[in-house]
């Protein structure tokens, strides 16, 4: 304040220049300034009264425009804020939709893998379980089908030691599992396409019927139980297990490339 008083006395050039200014002011505003603190220090130093004059009114003028405008700036500046919250708010929910969407075609390419790799298995075990294996791993072939003696010989007799172990051919399940006078120990297995095969004078049975067996599930053992004379495999397959009627195991071998 000093300063300013200073100067307004000592510059007159600066002193002029207030004067001018302070005129209009002056004319507009007289009693309701003065109570203004800035308008009452300035009365205090009768060199500087023009400027006291002009000061206040000016000063109230900005003031209230100053306080509109900023006002307007606030709620400018709110608009912006909550424009950029708003837009905040909307990339944090798109990246976090991105990132379930993300997540969720993640998921669904690991449950593709998932449902081809389980698919290749079941095909592969599918595979495997309609694979055909021999009855016996080396036979010797005594006896072929057909007649003898008058009578049907309605299987191959494969000859093989007593103890050899004897194998289901495929995936099927057991039919019967027992003694019986003619075959001896005898086991009847119903497999996955239909052909039925019979197994008999064996020594030994390790399955019961009801039983699921797979290709090379060991069965029993050779022996020479029943209507025998030496240790053998009778092996006769059955066109269905139903009707019983005898078919040539040879074709039949040859067909499911066991021959
Ligand atoms: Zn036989």
């Amino acid at each position: 304040m000093s300063s300013r008083s200073y100067t307004g006395r000592h510059y007159a050039g600066r002193h002029r220049v207030q004067q001018r200014r302070a005129r209009l002011p002056r004319a507009l505003s007289s009693g309701f300034v003065l109570p203004t603190a800035a308008a009452g220090a300035l009365v205090v130093t009768a060199a500087g009264a023009t400027m006291a004059e002009s000061a206040p009114q000016s000063f109230d003028l900005t003031g209230r425009q100053t306080a509109m405008v900023r006002t307007q700036e606030a709620a400018d500046e709110q608009a912006a804020s909550d424009i950029a919250t708003r837009r905040q708010d909307a990339n944090i929910e798109a990246a976090a939709f991105q990132g379930r969407a993300e997540e969720k075609a993640r998921a669904a390419r690991a449950a593709r893998r998932e449902a081809r790799a389980r698919a290749a298995a079941e095909a592969e075990a599918e595979r495997l379980a309609k694979k055909w294996v021999r009855p016996v791993d080396v036979w010797n072939v005594t006896s072929g089908f057909g007649y003898r003696w008058g009578r049907l010989h309605a299987g191959i007799d494969l000859a093989a030691a007593t103890g050899t172990p004897l194998h289901a051919m495929s995936k099927g399940t057991v039919l019967s599992a027992g003694y019986t006078s003619g075959f001896g120990y005898k086991v009847e297995i119903l497999y996955w396409d239909g052909s039925t095969s019979w197994y008999g004078h064996m020594s030994r049975i390790d399955v019961v019927a009801g039983q699921e067996v797979l290709p090379g599930d060991q069965v029993g053992l050779v022996g020479n139980t029943g209507h025998s004379f030496g240790p053998h495999l009778h092996l006769q397959m059955q066109s269905a297990p139903e009707d019983g009627t005898p078919i040539d195991p040879v074709p039949w071998l040859q067909d499911h490339g066991l021959w």
